[in-house]
């Protein structure tokens, strides 16, 4: 149970609430905290789902409520079937596995903050909170104020070792193309307020997307090559710069090329479903060609 009265903030990342009461504790180590607390002393990352996820969502009152309202997953209604979705969000039983790819993505899922929300945010409630928006899988800029959102890889990792944003002091990624970055943010954004709003839009752009692009919902190895060709187009149209962000089969030559849409549309012995930021870039492609919204 919880030691003393901490509620948590409006946007405040669930996790990032975790490792506030953690500081507020006063104990060194996070595994006592969590031991107080009845919390699995698994990793705090925004990537993840977990055993300390689960427990967390279950120390506040309402479940569902605080999924929306305090963390990243309801992009995931883009990757599950409406049912999944549903009972991984309403009954917070199952782990979800397609939490990251690190194989795959060139962008990390390390804690981010900005600079400009620090300050507001303190002027508000005394301290500075982990937003649950600044975590929404390879987004760079900020919700609010547009301003790149600072990170390091590797301090900031795991929420159990670590301390509120003001402690830190990173400087900003130098992007080539800064103006893409804000767009992509944006568009992430935009995708995650719908999908978390109404996660029945996953499917209908799950859809929309096979039916604009002419493929079966049952891909066989023998629709290949014509998945081939539209991936083709699809390198072409998205920028570089973005796919190279976003995948590391972009900007390796080394790494065996994967293919987004055959790996993403369907076709797919280990996985059942691909990670949001796959999809997303799809959408991203297709973003003048269907709709959308709901
Ligand atoms: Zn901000």
């Amino acid at each position: 149970m919880m030691p003393f009265h901490c509620p948590i903030e409006p946007n405040e990342h669930l996790l990032g609430w975790l490792c506030r009461v953690h500081l507020l504790s006063g104990n060194i180590k996070f595994a006592h905290t969590a031991a107080t607390l009845e919390v699995s002393d698994k990793p705090l990352k925004g990537c993840n789902h977990n055993r300390a996820f689960q427990d967390g969502l279950n120390l506040l009152p309402d479940l569902n409520k605080n999924f929306e309202n305090h963390t990243a997953f309801g992009l995931w209604a883009i990757s599950l079937q409406l049912k999944e979705f549903g009972d991984w969000k309403q009954n917070n039983a199952q782990l979800v596995k397609c939490g990251f790819d690190p194989n795959k993505f060139a962008f990390h899922s390390s804690w981010k903050y900005c600079s400009s929300c620090i300050s507001e945010d303190i002027n508000i409630y005394g301290h500075s909170i982990w937003h649950f928006k600044h975590q929404l899988p390879s987004i760079t800029h900020c919700y609010k104020h547009q301003l790149p959102l600072l990170s390091d890889r590797t301090k900031l990792r795991d929420l159990r070792s670590s301390s509120l944003p003001q402690m830190y002091d990173f400087l900003p990624h130098k992007f080539e193309n800064e103006t893409l970055m804000v767009e992509w943010s944006e568009f992430i954004l935009t995708m995650f307020d719908r999908l978390n709003l109404n996660p029945e839009l996953g499917g209908i752009l799950r859809e929309r997307t096979l039916n604009y692009l002419d493929i079966s919902s049952d891909l066989r190895l023998k629709d290949k090559p014509k998945v081939l060709t539209i991936q083709k187009k699809m390198d072409s149209e998205v920028p570089i710069e973005l796919l190279e962000y976003l995948f590391l089969f972009y900007s390796q030559e080394f790494k065996r090329h994967h293919s987004i849409l055959w790996n993403t549309l369907g076709y797919s012995v280990y996985e059942k479903a691909k990670h949001p930021v796959y999809w997303l870039i799809i959408l991203y492609w297709l973003k003048d060609k269907i709709s959308l919204e709901l």
